[in-house]
């Protein structure tokens, strides 16, 4: 009988611990939801890496061992492809950091601020998912971690699919 009210109080004190960590969760929900947006992102990326590297190498494996016929051009591309990958990983490397330092006490309000703009924000420029004040030149919003790089932003940087559609340069 005491062993079964040993238990009946063990779990009551638990949960009342959990009671007392669900707040401090609640009030930790927001930073938090935006460091595991930027974690999935990176894991994504990740894997989206090593999915790069593993074909890189099937390609020179293949030109190599068997003889393929495998044009440097492409073997060039796929290195690009992972050289962007990395870029992205960086990128999200940094907005998770500002996150850690956003929700660090030692750092100065106007320090947050500026972070949460994205250090500094791009006048009329919002997050398109929540409508946060967002940096152009950043790869993710501050705030939700959604994407800001636009598709169709006709910018310096040319987009490229990753279904090598890539015109063939003109002339001889
Ligand atoms: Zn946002």
């Amino acid at each position: 009988m005491g062993l079964l009210d040993d238990v009946v109080k063990g779990v009551g004190d638990g949960i009342k611990t959990v009671g007392e960590g669900f707040n401090k969760i609640q009030n930790k929900t927001q930073e938090t939801m935006q460091s595991m947006n930027l974690e999935n992102r990176l894991r994504a990326l990740e894997a989206k890496k090593s999915v790069a590297l593993t074909n890189l190498g099937k390609l020179v494996y293949d030109k190599y061992e068997k003889g393929d016929e495998v044009g440097e051009d492409v073997l060039k591309r796929k290195v690009g492809e992972v050289v962007e990958i990395e870029k992205e990983i960086d990128m999200a490397k940094t907005e998770l950091n500002t996150i850690k330092e956003q929700n660090s006490p030692d750092v100065s309000q106007s320090t947050k601020a500026e972070n949460r703009a994205g250090y500094a924000r791009t006048p009329g420029f919002v997050c398109p998912h929540c409508q946060a004040p967002a940096n152009q030149e950043k790869l993710f919003c501050a705030f939700c971690g959604g994407e800001l790089k636009s598709k169709k932003n006709g910018g310096s940087e040319s987009s490229h699919s990753s279904e090598g559609s890539e015109a063939p340069p003109e002339g001889s």
